[in-house]
């Protein structure tokens, strides 16, 4: 199948919430080739003619079944049919919004990826079978219409608008966009890096007047833009880029080519009311998503089996590209904690996959938008350019995307590039992306004198067990004075000789691996803040699979640290310290962990400062936080003041306000009523979401109630928002996590119709409140990996249980 073009015309009615469509699919067949059928859900198809002759059909597993064949050479396939704008977040769907004058508003938009491009139209939904798309729209001559590229041509007749779109480039399915609604648009212009003659049209694009608050996203877009292009050396090869804020959003963001959707706290900042950690966060969303044009768009994986290479890509690159004009951010800090870190911990579980998958089933696919495909697989190749050089990676990824470009290519394509720049890299790449789990690496000294040490690996598992599995381990070694030894391990044991002292075997805390050994505070206090870091997680892991108890860990760290004046290392250890609190009522934990937020205030202040970046204020935040909740008076009395502040309308510091709120709402319940009116009335989806954050720190049970009623109504918190409101360290109190963990229960058809929210709540909640109701939370998991979209995900959180039930077992 050749030569794909498809000529969409749909026609959308907000006053029914319903769509019509007429569509033309050409297309080139050859002899002997499979036939394939177009795919189709949820659609109703009203006729289908083939080649200009009206045919028979009928629908069998998410398709159009045809009664006749596809001829040789030139086809055409004709189908006109209906749906219904969806309320899942998939598809075609509704998103809805108040305007000023509190009156319910429309969107139409759409989320494909994976497999939801059939939701709209009939197409041949895989990603291989790149097409061009041809979209026209009929809408309300009121509304706008957004799609990949521009409009050629709007015609209006009476009540009705006709938007006809040019056509797209050769692109896949789920990267297709279509939005309709009463948008605003704040404009910019890009004039691209590689040449002078043409300009990119940059739109924020929003409603209820919010694109003005998309200053910030046009300036890292360009910034990023820019990067990029001299990076791939590859042009943005579209005439226009448009960043959609969509009220009702189940991801962080979408990369549809050319039109790409965010969830607003993602891409919209307010000067008056967004923090710091909003600005950095939307400029690594926006960074990931522009990766994605190249890295996904302009080459795509042929399968999904290969996801992971757009999304290890979007991952490491977005960072690479803010580090490049951010300095002062230290984004790789926040690489290691949000992505190196989570992939670890994920991947020394049982259940976890290879970062290469093979996908048989469709209803496979949403879960491996996993921590293997974005943090295992960003961290690897973060630490395969360790290894190989900037330059040799740099140009490796240029071949590959020229050689590419609007076609489909597999991981071993990729390979093959890597392989140009750097021969040995072949067997080490396809180790760590076809083996589950990651080493832990041991050595010992044999002869002092000459430096001389035998390097050992095994398989690191939380679950404590052990297993047969060898990795071929690229290891970057940290010497003293600054040298670096570079070696790769292939067999379980390695002798090696080191010509200075070894200080830290991860330099950069760039290898998926985990260091064994102790070191001492001598040696750890020459380390950088990325491998003070990485180690403390080292430790952290081993407490975890229960080779040390959380005594030990904290002794040990509490001496380590002593002295230490790195805000973000202490921030980590604050972290893991406040990880074990939620689980284990004891003493040592909460005294450290006031000592280190202690510090961290004392090195941070509790005024945010400006040229704090995002792990500052994030610290700060945690340590306020901690110490408000234990009734520390300073805390305490700055909580109060902001939130005074906040309530009057006077000026106040933004990035304390995730602390503030439960603060007051721990010291002082009555005020919910005053915090939960101030959500409602907030119309900001960052504002809304910080005070969500809060509802369950409050302490009183009916309000408990109440809050979960609300939980199920999307008039009062969105579906898609819904993960805001399930906080770990606000779910130590047993009534409410009682509570909660039965609404989990008796609520799972309203939130489980969409899979990625399920997840993020599951994340969020399960793992914890599992442990104090083991048996049935497990017969809860077991009954619910019978859904084919779940099996994995549920087997997955059923090991997180088990793990953690282990850790409290061992610590009690
Ligand atoms: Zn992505």
């Amino acid at each position: 199948m050749k030569n794909i073009k498809y000529d969409i015309l749909l026609d959308i009615d907000f006053n029914n919430f319903v769509f019509k469509g007429k569509e033309k699919i050409f297309f080139d067949t050859e002899k002997g080739e499979e036939v394939i059928y177009p795919n189709s859900v949820a659609l109703d198809i009203k006729k289908v003619l083939l080649n200009g002759k009206e045919i028979d059909f009928y629908l069998k597993e998410g398709k159009i079944v045809l009664s006749e064949n596809y001829k040789e050479g030139g086809n055409v396939l004709e189908i006109d049919f209906s749906g219904k704008l969806r309320d899942d977040l998939t598809g075609l769907y509704l998103s809805r919004y108040t305007d000023d004058n509190n009156k319910e508003r429309y969107i139409a938009t759409t989320h494909f990826e994976p497999v939801d491009a059939r939701k709209a139209f009939p197409c041949f939904d895989k990603p291989d079978k790149k097409a061009k798309f041809k979209i026209s729209l009929l809408i309300d001559k009121n509304f706008k219409a957004v799609s990949n590229t521009l409009p050629e041509k709007e015609e209006i007749s009476d009540d009705k608008k006709l938007v006809v779109f040019k056509e797209t480039p050769l692109m896949s399915t789920y990267l297709v966009y279509i939005g309709v609604g009463d948008f605003d648009f704040l404009e910019d212009e890009y004039r691209p890096a590689l040449s002078s003659n043409r300009n990119v049209l940059l739109r924020v694009v929003g409603v209820n007047g919010k694109s003005k608050y998309g200053e910030k996203a046009l300036y890292y877009c360009k910034k990023t833009l820019e990067y990029l292009e001299n990076y791939f050396g590859i042009e943005y090869p579209l005439e226009k880029l448009d960043l959609l804020s969509i009220p009702d959003f189940s991801v962080g963001a979408m990369e549809n080519w050319g039109a790409i959707t965010f969830r607003e706290n993602l891409l919209l900042f307010d000067k008056e009311k967004s923090s710091k950690v909003t600005e950095q966060r939307i400029a690594i969303v926006l960074s990931h998503e522009l990766v994605h044009q190249w890295f996904g768009n302009l080459v795509t994986m042929k399968w999904w089996d290969d996801l992971w290479l757009n999304e290890s890509f979007a991952t490491f690159m977005a960072y690479k590209a803010i580090d490049s004009y951010k300095k002062e951010w230290n984004v790789f800090e926040d690489y290691l904690l949000y992505e190196t870190f989570g992939g670890k911990d994920f991947d020394s579980k049982k259940t976890s996959h290879p970062i290469k998958v093979s996908i048989e089933n469709e209803s496979q696919i949403e879960g491996i938008f996993d921590e293997i495909s974005y943090n295992k697989g960003g961290s690897v190749l973060r630490h395969i350019e360790e290894f190989i050089g900037e330059e040799n990676f740099m140009m490796a990824l240029r071949d590959y995307l020229n050689n590419f470009k609007y076609s489909n290519a597999s991981a071993s394509d990729l390979w093959q590039s890597f392989a140009k720049y750097n021969k040995d890299i072949l067997e080490v790449i396809e180790d760590m992306v076809n083996k589950v789990g990651f080493p832990r690496i041991r050595y010992e000294v044999l002869q002092d004198e000459n430096l001389n040490y035998k390097i050992s690996q095994e398989r690191f598992l939380k679950t404590g067990e052990k297993d047969e599995n060898l990795y071929n381990v690229p290891l970057v070694v940290r010497l003293e004075d600054s040298e670096i030894h570079k070696l790769v391990m292939k067999s379980k044991e390695v002798e090696t000789s080191f010509n200075k002292k070894p200080l830290y075997f991860n330099v950069n805390g760039a290898g998926f691996y985990l260091v064994d050994n102790f070191i001492n505070k001598n040696d750890f206090e020459k380390l950088n803040s990325l491998e003070k870091l990485s180690y403390v997680d080292d430790i952290y892991l081993k407490t975890k699979s229960c080779e040390l108890k959380v005594e030990d860990f904290i002794n040990y760290l509490d001496e380590l640290l002593n002295g230490e004046s790195n805000s973000t290392v202490l921030y980590y250890y604050l972290y893991c310290l406040l990880g074990f609190w939620v689980f284990l009522d004891k003493k040592i934990i909460v005294e450290s962990a006031n000592k280190t937020a202690e510090k961290i205030v004392n090195i941070l202040g509790f005024e945010t400062r400006e040229e704090d970046n995002f792990l500052h204020t994030t610290s700060r935040k945690l340590a306020v936080l901690w110490l408000g909740l234990l009734g520390d008076e300073r805390a305490k009395e700055k909580a109060f003041n902001l939130f005074n502040k906040y309530i009057k309308g006077d000026k106040f510091d933004k990035d304390l306000l995730q602390a503030v709120f439960p603060i007051v709402l721990v010291q002082n319940p009555e005020s919910y009523n005053l915090i939960f009116d101030r959500y409602l009335k907030s119309k900001l989806q960052e504002e809304k979401s910080i005070l969500m954050q809060a509802f369950l720190f409050c302490k009183d049970i009916n309000i408990t109630n109440k809050i979960l009623e609300n939980a199920k109504n999307n008039n009062i918190i969105k579906l898609g928002m819904l993960p805001y409101l399930f906080n770990p360290l606000a779910l130590k109190d047993e009534n409410i996590k009682n509570k909660v963990l039965e609404w989990i229960f008796d609520n799972w058809d309203y939130y489980s119709k969409n899979v990625m929210i399920t997840e993020k709540i599951f994340k969020l909640t399960i793992p914890l409140l599992g442990v104090s109701n083991y048996e049935k939370t497990i017969k809860f998991l077991e009954d619910k990996e019978k859904v084919p979209s779940f099996e994995k995900q549920m087997k997955e959180f059923k090991e997180e249980v088990e793990i953690n039930m282990r850790f409290v077992k061992y610590n009690s």
